[in-house]
Parts: C-alpha cells; structure tokens; sequence
C-alpha cells in the first residue's frame, strides 16, 4: 500500500507528446477540500486509503500539488457530435496526472477532471461543478457495482470558488481513473487531419497496453485487423450491458465512445424508470438521436467512423481497406444480437437456448411499455415467482396496472420453464445475481447533489455503499429500490456540465 502523492509515475502520455498528447499543469484552485474517496478504486491502485483520508487528498487531487515524478497531459481527440463532425474537441478541462500499474499488472490512467484550462478548452473555463461530478462519481461506481465495463471515480475535491452555468455554482474536481481514455475520437482527429503516420503510434500504445495478445501478431496489418474486430466485440458487449439494465448514455458522441469498451464521459445518462423503448435521458436531444433503443444501431454507427478513421491501418490500397473495413463491421449486428439475448434470456431464469426466446422477451417488454412498469422492479421482482402453473403471480403482477396482460405473459414464461428451469430457489438465486435490486435512479441522484450542495456528503456515501452491492437484498435499504417520488416525474438534464 502506498501514499497518493508517491505513486509510480509512468508518464507514457508525456513520452508520446504531440499530437496525441500537450503537456499541462493544472491550475490552482481556492482552498479545496475533500468530498468524498472511494476504498474500491484507492485498492485498484494499491494507495493506502486510511492513510490519504488522514494526511488529505485534497490538495494532490486538486492538482494544487503535483505528485513527485508526474508529467501531467492533456490528450488531443476530435469526434462526431449528433452526427457531425465537429472538429478538435480534446481534453477541454481533464488533466492527465500519468500513468501507473499496479502490483497485479494492471495499467491505469488517473486523471483530474475539472482542473483548469487546457489548450483544448475552447471558450470554457476548464471547470467541472459539483452537481455534475457526483452524478459522474455515483454513475461510473453505480455501473462498475453491476460488473459494467466503466471508469471509476477516485475521489471528488470541492472548492467554493464559484463556476459561472445557467447560475453560479460550486466548482468540483473529480478524480477519474481508467486503464485508458482513448477514444474513437482520438483516432478521427488524426484522420482528419490527415496525420496518417500519427495512427499506427497511437493505435500500438493501445494494443501494447491492454491486448498482449493482440500485440503478438507479426504481421501490422493482421494485428490491426484483429484489434479493430477487438473494439467492434468490446463495443457490442458493452452496449448490451446497457439495454440489459435499462442504462441509457444519453451523449454517444464518437468522442465519447472508449476503445477499450468502457463506458465514458457521464453527463445527462439516466437509468429507467418506466419502461419505455423510446425513452430520451438528455432533454437537449429532441430528435431522440440517443434513445434507450437507438444505442444499438448508434453504436454501429460510431464504431463505422471509428473503422473510416483507421482504414490506412487495415491494408494499403483505399479500396482493399474499406473492404476489410466494412467486413469487420458486418459483425457487430451478430455479436449485438447474441450478446443481448444472453443477457435477456439470463435475467428471466432462463439456462438454455430456445427459438421462441427473443419473442418472449420481446412480449414481455411490450407488457412492459404498455403499462409503463418500472424496468428493475419488474425483473428484480420475476425473480419471485414460483414456476408452478397454479402459484400466484405476486410480486411480478404487481409491477403492473393490467395484471391480466401480465399474468398472461407468466403463464407462457413458466411453460418455457419447463423441466430444466423448474427449480424455484435455484432459478431466484441464479435470476437475483443478474438482475440488480439497486440502479442510480435519477431522482436518488438529485437527492444526493441536493445534500452535498448544502455540504452534507453523507447521502454521495450512503448511496455509492448500496450501489457498490446492487444485486444484494440490503432490506435496510429498501426504500432505494421504490418507484420514484412524484416530484421526480419532471426531471431534466441536459449536457451542461
Ligand atoms: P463533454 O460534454 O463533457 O463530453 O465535453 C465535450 C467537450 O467539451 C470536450 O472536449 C470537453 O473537454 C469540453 N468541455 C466541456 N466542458 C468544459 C469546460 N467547462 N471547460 C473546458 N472544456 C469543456
Ligand atoms: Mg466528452
């Protein structure tokens, strides 16, 4: 276990330098103090958390002071927004303090976000406000407790000094960490320039870091061709994580978009309340461009970019690489698909494979949105019911305002059941490990920024220890898991952040 400020800086993002990467030092902030640090992610990069409770993390993690030894970055991306390309964006306000690994091999990024102006900061101010920050640290450790590929949150730093939005709030420094934050807009933004002998250097740092065995085919075109396949699977998996959780990004802009899968850059995302195939988190996007059931196909969609601005990797000839391109891209559909119906047939108890499978689930979902029946308590709550053709329906059936379109959906699920899934207590334990009790509901997210708005944090810390174990009953807790409050229906977030 080691202190924060005396990590072993790597610095590859330094040693690469421009264009990938401007060395920046953070800017000062007024007087930070600490929020909240979260044990998890301190154990990932073995620091000892006891001892940077006590000795203060705030002045390292507001980048106040610098690490011995850090060579700290920001790194240049571009990327697709809404279907456009949209230029040099980069690292606008995240500062990356270098890079690590830990005792178990594994590399991380840390990096500051909210840290002061960089040079891709544009017309911003390079700051982060508390509000958005907790929704990221409560988000990303909401999804990491689900087993979803994601950045973790390390820490948030506050500071009175004030950040000017629609109103004046309290700017946030939240600490992130990451094994890479490489994006697909890191490599559009060379494309795009033209900077085509600036791809293969990037595109090596990736695959030498994260896929050792990618990194041992010989052949340059082979290996890339085997990565890209590698993002486009990562890409696909990760998306079905999030239609099975009913999780909706709400900015999947290609800058927003990891190579390594990982889900990226929290602003206006939403877990569902009632189901509702069409649902839109990011009241900004009136064309509903990111929608619940928009993500697989924009998913498709980014990883195309991602594959145009990688194509001088893939062969030499333009037309022999958009070949290639568009091969390797006629996967993802597959691999969406049977990554999806797993997870589906998964969270209704469901062990083996049948035809019928994604009509059933396709039935269910339509009961659903009908009824608008909340997404985690319905299948938290099929969880329950016994298989036998005579046994109530309860609590499933409850979930629902037309009981009769439920029960009726019941009775072909328990025949689906059959033999192999009779077993009731096998099936709930199986089903409660699949489907989560607990999601960062919006109007728990809202709770908590009102709290720590008031500089009360304990609400950030009671939700990220239930959100840490959702699959778990915590009956203590148990009002988490109800439907939301009236107030809540009326909600709005946008990209302000
Ligand atoms: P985001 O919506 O957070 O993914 O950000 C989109 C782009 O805007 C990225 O290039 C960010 O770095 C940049 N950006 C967002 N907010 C700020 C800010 N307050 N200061 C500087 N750059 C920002
Ligand atoms: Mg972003």
């Amino acid at each position: 276990m080691q202190d924060l400020w005396a990590l072993d800086w790597r610095n590859r993002g330094a040693a690469m330098g421009e264009p990938w990467y401007t060395r920046q030092q953070p800017t000062a902030i007024d007087a930070p103090y600490p929020v909240v640090f979260n044990d998890d992610v301190a154990a990932l990069l073995d620091v000892d958390s006891a001892r940077a409770r006590r000795e203060g993390y705030a002045e390292v993690l507001s980048g106040n002071r610098m690490p011995d030894g850090a060579a700290p970055v920001s790194h240049r991306y571009g990327g697709h927004q809404f279907g456009v390309w949209a230029g040099q964006l980069g690292d606008g306000r995240a500062i990356t303090l270098g890079d690590i690994v830990n005792a178990r091999g594994q590399a991380y990024d840390i990096q500051l976000k909210g840290a002061g102006k960089t040079p891709y900061s544009r017309f911003a101010d390079g700051r982060a406000v508390l509000r958005s920050t907790v929704r990221e640290y409560l988000g990303s450790e909401a999804l990491a407790g689900l087993g979803i590929p994601t950045t973790r949150a390390l820490a948030i730093v506050g500071s009175d000094a004030p950040v000017y939005r629609e109103t004046v709030e309290t700017s946030a420094i939240l600490t992130r960490v990451a094994p890479s934050l490489v994006r697909f807009g890191s490599f559009e933004m060379l494309f795009y320039h033209r900077q085509f002998d600036q791809l293969a250097p990037l595109a090596d740092h990736v695959i030498a870091t994260h896929h050792a065995e990618i990194a041992a085919i010989e052949n340059d075109a082979e290996r890339y061709r085997a990565w890209v396949a590698e993002v486009i699977a990562l890409t696909a998996e990760l998306v079905a994580d999030w239609q099975a959780v009913g999780f909706c990004h709400g900015v999947l802009n290609t800058d927003n978009m990891s190579v390594l899968g990982l889900t990226l850059d929290y602003g206006p995302f939403g877990f569902m309340d009632s189901f509702d195939p069409e649902w839109i988190c990011n009241h900004t996007d009136e064309a509903g461009r990111y929608a619940y059931n928009q993500q697989p196909a924009v998913g498709l969609w980014n990883l195309g970019r991602f594959v145009q601005a990688i194509l001088p990797l893939l062969a030499d000839e333009p037309d022999a690489a958009v070949e290639v391109g568009q091969q390797l891209l006629e996967d993802y559909r597959g691999l969406y698909d049977r990554a999806y119906l797993a997870r589906m047939r998964a969270k209704l108890g469901l062990c083996d494979a049948l035809d019928g499978d994604a009509d059933l689930i396709e039935r269910l979902l339509k009961v659903m949105a009908v009824d608008g029946a909340d997404f985690t308590r319905t299948f938290r709550a099929l969880g329950h019911v016994s298989a036998a053709p005579r046994a109530t329906g309860a609590p499933f059936a409850d979930e629902f305002v037309d009981r009769d379109a439920a029960l009726a959906w019941l009775a072909d699920w328990r025949t689906r059941l059959g033999e192999t899934d009779a077993d009731d207590a096998r099936r709930a334990e199986r089903m409660r490990l699949v489907n989560p009790k607990y999601v960062l509901r919006n109007y728990l997210a809202q709770s908590a920024i009102e709290r720590a708005g008031q500089g009360d944090y304990s609400e950030i810390e009671r939700l990220h220890a239930i959100l840490r174990r959702p699959f778990d009953e915590q009956p203590e807790h148990a009002d988490y898991a109800r439907l939301p409050p009236d107030w809540a229906r009326g909600l709005m977030l946008s990209c302000s952040s």
